[in-house]
């Protein structure tokens, strides 16, 4: 098989199929193209695929069932996310072994996404042998799987919330939409799974800017932290073909305020009740100096993808460009230069009438239109 050449196979299916982020394969090489600014991927994202598609309806997700498509060819945190069969996956991997610091197997809401995700989980454990991470579905499952993905080789879990309250939670991606989730079993799965899994071990993906107010966000994120999980933060990109295709971006300075939030209590160095608000619920303070606030800012740090570890990395998994195109980068894949960070502070310093109307993509770093390959 050319290894440049996705599998035409009129239904591929897991577990002998798996897509992969763009990004994944332009690092195993079966994609050709260049990062923009030469950034690196640490994580091989790979996700189950079915003909059927994900069962779900989350109204912000390029994979809702009632997006006209097959699924191997819908977009999903904004890139393409072509399909591979696994053996090959499992060779390219080992090729590229010394590249990659962990591997992510992401669940969709299927009936047979545990037993397959169990299998591969196994088999990248035995024949690949890096650190693996599952991003998991609770609706596929019973409280007595993360023993067994535990068992087969999984050494961290993570459990998509995305959403910050249970009313969002149910409004976007339950009753709202017709769809299948609900709030309590994805949150008693985070609970457990931090317990199963241990400190540090576990994590939330949670996406601002779906209508929540900040205040309620680092609250979340502050719960999270509580259990012993960490928060995997993403900023809002309307999904082409989702029913918020037509919304806009997270406002960028939203974004950054959340960013030093989550960094902050992640890191242990705040809380949420040491921040205040405003009335509107947007972020006053973080209970620091401002000399302090201006040191973590300078650091670059809190603005770089949050995600599992590995290689010494924060974030091993940091997704290069999965939550906003290079000109307007939100989550870092890579530390952040002098420009940028004059490019975060002017963003953290925005007034919110600035979006009023317009998408905040308009306020870019100049002449940061992307290079190479990866475009969005
Ligand atoms: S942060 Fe990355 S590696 Fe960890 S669960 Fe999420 S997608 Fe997977």
């Amino acid at each position: 098989m050319k290894p440049d050449k996705p599998i035409s196979c009129k239904a591929p299916r897991s577990p002998d199929y798996l897509q992969m982020s763009l990004a994944a394969a332009m690092t195993l090489g079966l994609k050709e193209g260049l990062f923009y600014r030469n950034a690196r991927l640490y994580c091989l994202n790979l996700l189950l695929t079915y003909p059927e598609g994900c069962r779900a309806n989350c109204a912000y997700c390029g994979l809702q069932k009632s997006r006209e498509g097959d699924f191997g060819h819908k977009s999903f945190i904004r890139v393409a996310w072509p399909t591979y069969d696994l053996e090959t996956i499992i060779q390219k991997t080992k090729e590229h072994k010394t590249r990659l610091f962990r591997i992510c197997i992401s669940m969709i809401t299927h009936p047979r996404a545990l037993r397959d995700t169990l299998y591969l989980t196994q088999r990248f454990q035995e024949e690949v042998g890096l650190p693996i991470s599952i991003l998991m579905n609770p609706t596929s499952m019973v409280t007595s799987d993360l023993q067994e993905l535990k068992k087969k080789g999984a050494q961290m879990a993570a459990v998509a919330l995305d959403l910050a309250t249970e009313d969002l939670f149910d409004r976007r991606r339950g009753r709202g939409v017709g769809g299948p989730h609900r709030f309590d079993r994805y949150w008693s799965m985070l609970e457990l799974t931090a317990e199963t899994f241990g400190k540090d071990k576990a994590g939330c993906h949670l996406i601002v800017g779906l209508g929540e107010r900040e205040e309620a966000m680092v609250q979340r994120i502050q719960r999270v932290r509580d259990l012993g999980a960490r928060t995997h933060l993403f900023s809002f990109f309307p999904e082409k073909g989702s029913r918020l295709a037509r919304e806009k971006p997270c406002p960028v300075n939203q974004y950054r305020r959340i960013q030093l939030a989550r960094y902050l209590i992640d890191g242990d160095y705040r809380r949420a009740e040491n921040m205040s608000f405003d009335d509107q619920g947007r972020i006053l303070s973080y209970g620091l100096m401002k000399s302090e606030v201006e040191q973590w800012i300078e650091s670059g740090k809190p603005f770089r993808t949050s995600g599992c570890p590995g290689g010494g990395l924060e974030a091993a998994c940091n997704r290069p460009f999965g939550d906003g195109p290079p000109r307007d980068i939100r989550s870092f894949p890579f530390a952040l230069e002098e420009e940028d960070i004059a490019l975060v502070k002017q963003q953290l310093t925005l007034d919110d009438r600035d979006f009023q109307g317009r998408s905040p993509a308009a306020r870019v770093r100049p002449g940061s239109e992307p290079q190479g390959g990866f475009k969005p």
